[in-house]
């Protein structure tokens, strides 16, 4: 028996007509879209690496990460200038000074950025001085922010709420695609589950991926930093992630000589780490290109 307003990935067609493999032939079963931020190209032929701070604290702080995120070989740069924060008594970012930072970032390393927008009041100021516009776990279901956000003119990258379905996650990207903008990257980045936060910070939802690729176009990539919470378990997650067919990681960088990051210092890794992720992310897109040559 179907309980009234429950809904499930046949209902797919109705909720996303616009995002859903089904209302979009011309993509076929497996064909993505390709989200250009820059000349960064998600769902091309190799994973998107994205690395950088948690927040952006200071400028020191900021080019110390964004040096090192580029010297590793990633193609941009994170950093969070509004933070959504469980306390209102934790630091909650730097804000606008945090943007222009972000922007002198970019031009220092070349690299894209993005960051996030809490709140419609934000989208405006955020995709001025950004090239990509986060919306958080925990905004996955503002549905005027991520109408706002839509119509901003920059690619989103919507990550999936931490106890969201995958149909309400599809839902969400409905909402910034109906406003004509399909520039949309999907980011797992770990879900509430009966395990986590017993010895991870969420659950990295793996099996999603598969999920994901089979009923929309759009690329997915997966955040192990918060997934997991613990810096050790980053790399293997990234890993673990490429194998299920991510596009692209989305991972916390620190640089410990400038000092304990403010927020979310326990699954920071240091840019030698992102380094070997980035060598693994190139080394297994070769081989896949390789292998479908061969075919
Ligand atoms: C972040 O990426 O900075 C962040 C806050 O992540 P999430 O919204 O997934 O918790
Ligand atoms: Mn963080």
């Amino acid at each position: 028996m179907k309980i009234a307003g429950q809904v499930s990935l046949s209902d797919l067609p109705r909720i996303c007509p616009l995002l859903c493999r089904a209302g979009r032939p011309e993509y076929g079963e497996a064909g993505t879209r390709v989200v250009e931020v820059r000349g960064v190209r998600f769902g091309g032929d190799r994973p998107v690496v994205i690395g950088g701070p948690c927040a952006v604290e200071s400028q020191e702080q900021t080019f110390s990460v964004a040096r090192g995120v580029r010297s590793a070989g990633a193609d941009m740069l994170r950093g969070g200038a509004y933070k959504p924060r469980t306390s209102p008594h934790d630091f909650q970012g730097t804000g606008l000074e945090g943007l222009r930072i972000l922007a002198e970032a970019r031009q220092e390393t070349g690299l894209p950025v993005v960051t996030e927008a809490m709140d419609t009041r934000q989208v405006e100021q955020v995709a001025e001085f950004a090239d990509m516009i986060q919306i958080g776990s925990r905004n996955m279901q503002n549905y005027p922010l991520l109408a706002e956000a839509g119509r901003a003119g920059k690619p989103v990258l919507l990550k999936r709420g931490m106890a969201a379905s995958l149909v309400e996650w599809l839902g969400a990207a409905e909402y910034i695609a109906e406003q004509g903008n399909l520039d949309i990257v999907l980011c797992e980045r770990g879900i509430k589950a009966f395990a986590g936060g017993e010895y991870s910070r969420y659950v990295l939802d793996l099996n999603v991926i598969p999920a994901v690729r089979a009923h929309t176009f759009l690329p997915v990539i997966v955040d192990p930093s918060h997934a997991t919470g613990v810096a050790t378990m980053v790399e293997p997650a990234s890993r673990a992630a490429l194998e299920f067919g991510s596009q692209g990681l989305i991972i916390e960088v620190a640089d410990f000589a400038c000092g304990q990051p403010r927020c979310d210092a326990a699954q920071a890794i240091g840019p030698e780490t992102l380094e070997h992720i980035v060598r693994f992310a190139r080394e297994r897109m070769e081989s896949c290109i390789e292998g479908e040559r061969v075919a």
